[in-house]
């Protein structure tokens, strides 16, 4: 049994150029105008724009350990309803996946509750708790995507460089949640105006950016690949920016939240605004923005972190860090950029596709023959209101309530097979 996608304009070309893309065991075969149905099951795409599946190489899916958050089951459903083929889970779990057993105990939950592709990440100390290195090359051998303590900084820059040393023998990639445990002073939003306005302690960017500087140095010493997770300040998008012109091999990630928000959008303190790094001031705003157009930037991705509403109810001090982020990431991107014509839409799927997969090398993100059939249909007409309680993910801790978007997935395909449908 083949299908037939029928009636689509590819993400890359116009919407008068309607084509049908043909998928043969999980692959796309053919694509081209008015095919023969040849006894395929069809697909009628309805002149929507068909765009491969998006990658998210920054996830957390809270299983094991954190189940009333996120499930793997509920994640996957969650992201594939965003569009979502393939993403990359955080190693903030219980238990960590730091050894064999604890990465072997990740795939085993992948393989029998994901709908779509999840690549774990192993960490780089045990536990994360920044004192004992774990065996970078075994975590390899049993699947780790690339290496990461994400949630913590690595303190200690003998323990950061040692681990780039052997990652890149591996030719694996350091991912780094950025953050010097001696800046943060308790903080729980950005330190500028508003946490003064609401009484809140503040994180300080230099928190984040000294370690960006820090690490790009020990990259460049070890010679390896040093990618960085959610930027969120000015200064980090300048040190990344410096250190391409270098030749280091850094790269560099942003959320929507990051590209979308401010300190100033915090009406209160409630903590369905609380995220790490937190949202920052103006210029960083800015920065972020023209970082990811000129290529400092290199993509977005969502740190989608789900927490139960009663831990977020819990107030700025004291609730935990994250939002959730694939149900309204694309939708929320191209109302607010595409649609204003600051971006094109090719310029935004690469960052959600073509892009993530050349920093990390991943064999998806495009449509031709011969490709994964991993594809999402996009409708970019039809408005609707960012509501939580249809969120598929456990976690319905937005600030994006009640934003209007066009730009919804409708029908998310994974190697073919529908793992999303708006009809169903
Ligand atoms: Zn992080």
């Amino acid at each position: 049994m083949h299908k037939l996608l029928r009636n689509i304009w590819l993400y890359d070309e116009t919407s008068q150029n309607l084509k049908d893309v043909r998928i043969q065991d999980g692959k796309i075969v053919e694509i081209g105008q008015k095919l023969e149905v040849n006894g395929a099951e069809i697909i009628e795409g309805n002149g929507s724009c068909l765009a491969p599946g998006f990658v998210d190489v920054h996830v957390h899916l809270r299983e094991p350990g954190g189940e009333h958050k996120e499930t793997i089951e509920s994640g996957t459903k969650a992201a594939a309803k965003g569009g979502y083929t393939t993403i990359c889970a955080m190693p903030n779990t219980r238990p960590v996946p730091d050894t064999i057993k604890n990465i072997e105990h990740v795939n085993e939950l992948i393989e029998k509750n994901a709908v779509i592709r999840v690549l774990p990440y192993a960490s780089i100390t045990i536990r994360e708790a920044g004192k004992e290195r774990t065996n970078l090359a075994e975590l390899k051998e049993h699947g780790a995507f690339a290496f990461t303590d994400d949630g913590v900084g690595i303190q200690q820059a003998g323990m950061m460089l040692e681990t780039m040393q052997d990652a890149a023998k591996l030719n694996m990639a350091v991912v780094a949640h950025c953050e010097d445990n001696t800046l943060i002073y308790g903080g729980a939003m950005h330190e500028g105006i508003r946490n003064k306005e609401l009484g809140l302690p503040g994180i300080p960017s230099v928190a984040e950016s000294v370690h960006i500087a820090r690490d790009i140095l020990l990259a460049e010493a070890a010679g390896a690949h040093y990618h960085v997770c959610h930027v969120s300040t000015k200064e980090s998008v300048r040190v990344i920016r410096d250190a391409k012109r270098a030749g280091v091999h850094v790269t560099a990630e942003v959320t929507p939240h990051h590209l979308l928000l401010t300190e100033h959008d915090i009406p209160e303190d409630d903590a369905v605004w609380k995220m790490n790094p937190p949202l920052r001031g103006n210029e960083d705003l800015a920065a972020l923005r023209e970082g990811l157009l000129d290529g400092t930037l290199d993509f977005i991705a969502t740190d989608h972190a789900p927490h139960s509403a009663e831990e977020k109810a819990a107030g700025f001090k004291k609730a935990p860090f994250g939002i959730t982020g694939f149900e309204t990431a694309f939708p929320l991107l191209y109302t607010h950029f595409v649609k204003n014509g600051d971006w094109t839409l090719k310029q935004l799927i690469d960052w959600f596709t073509k892009k993530p997969c050349d920093v990390f090398d991943l064999p998806y993100g495009s449509i031709e023959e011969g490709a994964i059939a991993d594809l999402v249909l996009l409708d970019l007409t039809t408005e609707q209101v960012i509501d939580p309680t249809t969120f598929l993910s456990k976690g319905k801790n937005t600030p994006f309530t009640g934003v209007k978007c066009t730009g919804w997935p409708v029908l998310t395909l994974f190697g073919g097979e529908t793992v999303f449908s708006e009809q169903q």
